[in-house]
């Protein structure tokens, strides 16, 4: 037997550990901001493997100097303590170094509308439900899975691997995939088991940025109100001038693989949203200011900058034609996400090995997909120009009530990421 065919089948007598370790990170409650529970399991686990972790904390005076640094509004909840990374170093020859991992923070619950306990794992026949499942504690079980089955194998790797997990990835990755790379976790490539359905490749990530807008008016009794100026009334025109540039922006700016494995966001690959509106005290008064917070999303093709000065324009424009306005301008803030899409190219050899590998594996032909989401993807990239591509199970209502994956496209993730490794890095025996 092959050896490849042994690692194949190791793999697939694992499909139950695989599970049960998906179930343990999923009962490991782990919010962006309080991720130490599920780095417990992780830490745990590489132990129980032989491997010795790292795990420290990361140190914001390492980063604020970095042209990718901002302050995440984790960050300015919470800080850092108590919520460590997690990478570890399997030595191998002198080839290539390759990390593989992922983030192991979630986002919150916040609806009621869960049929299963979300912190839980709920099997359904194929189906696994529970928060995290897709995005992406199956994924990171997936890739120790697949570390334990090389060990098992007993394949010496030509180069060296890196696992990693990280924190905070829901909030910009800051503090975790950008840590990891300070830290000295540089590899040549890196496969990141986000949910894009195996065999799709994600390839591409959004930018994201937050921004907030604040708008003076003029306060006075509602009864005097004629002698006031109601900031309420003002950001309106703000928002209606902003919903304005999403339109234009939506016919504007195409990008393919942003909708190839979702039809509906054709025409929608960018977005802006005002997400909360503050303003005002009680109805008797003309409220002195509303406050404005918004998200812009956008697919590669533009840089940070460039849309940053879109958004700076519409809100000066409306200004200069509004008397009150024009005198007390609004204050545009940016805050929180502040990313710049990435694009990875598709020749790159860790882009075709995965991609062989993950046809090979499912029997399917795969896409090149991303581009709508902002991922710790872009850092390898565009900072270290280290090329990253990300391979995962099946992921629906990712961020949403009775997100679910299933432990075949789990499996078939761990059998692409296991191959992947050992024909990126070769062998040594
Ligand atoms: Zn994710």
């Amino acid at each position: 037997m092959s050896r490849s065919t042994e690692l194949s089948q190791v793999l697939r007598s694992k499909k139950e550990e695989l599970v049960t370790l998906t179930e343990e990170l999923v009962k490991a409650k782990s919010v962006t901001g309080h991720e130490q529970p599920a780095q417990d399991v992780v830490i745990d686990r590489l132990k129980a493997t032989g491997l010795e972790p790292d795990v420290w904390e990361p140190d914001p005076k390492n980063l604020q100097d970095h042209e990718a640094f901002f302050e995440t509004s984790s960050y300015e909840k919470y800080g850092y303590d108590g919520r460590p990374n997690v990478a570890t170093y399997l030595e191998g020859g002198d080839g290539p170094t390759l990390t593989v991992g992922g983030h192991v923070d979630v986002v919150d619950v916040t609806d009621s509308e869960w049929e299963y306990e979300p912190w839980e794992l709920r099997q359904e026949g194929d189906k696994l439900y529970g928060r995290g499942v897709a995005d992406m504690k199956g994924g990171i079980a997936a890739v120790l899975i697949a570390i334990e089955a090389l060990q098992e194998v007993g394949i010496e790797l030509g180069g060296d691997l890196i696992f990693q997990s990280v924190i905070e990835e829901e909030d910009g990755g800051v503090g975790g995939t950008l840590s990891a790379l300070e830290r000295g976790y540089v590899p040549d490539a890196a496969i990141i088991a986000e949910p894009f359905n195996v065999p799709n490749l994600c390839v591409a990530s959004a930018g994201v940025m937050y921004f907030r807008v604040t708008v003076p008016g003029k306060s006075i009794h509602a009864a005097w109100g004629h002698e006031g100026v109601n900031a309420i009334g003002k950001a309106t025109k703000i928002y209606e001038a902003l919903e304005e540039l999403d339109a234009e922006r939506k016919m504007r700016i195409d990008y393919p693989p942003a909708y190839r494995a979702d039809s509906s966001l054709e025409g929608n690959v960018t977005n802006l949203n005002i997400g909360t509106i503050g303003a005002g005290d009680w109805p008797s008064t003309v409220p002195s200011e509303a406050v404005l917070e918004g998200r812009i999303g956008w697919p590669p093709g533009e840089s940070r900058a460039e849309v940053r000065d879109q958004i700076e324009s519409v809100i000066q424009s409306v200004a200069a034609e509004d008397e009150w306005l024009i005198e007390h301008p609004p204050e545009l803030d940016w805050f929180g996400w502040q990313a710049e899409p990435h694009e990875t190219d598709t020749d790159a050899e860790i882009v075709q090995v995965a991609r062989t590998n993950a046809e090979e594996v499912t029997g399917e032909t795969g896409m090149f997909v991303g581009g709508n989401a902002g991922l710790d993807e872009r850092f390898f990239e565009l900072y270290y120009d280290v090329p990253a591509v990300s391979i995962g199970p099946e992921g629906h209502n990712l961020h949403g009530a009775d997100e679910h994956t299933t432990v075949s496209s789990l499996l078939e993730t761990s059998e692409t990421i296991a191959h992947s490794i050992v024909d990126y890095l070769g062998t040594a025996n």
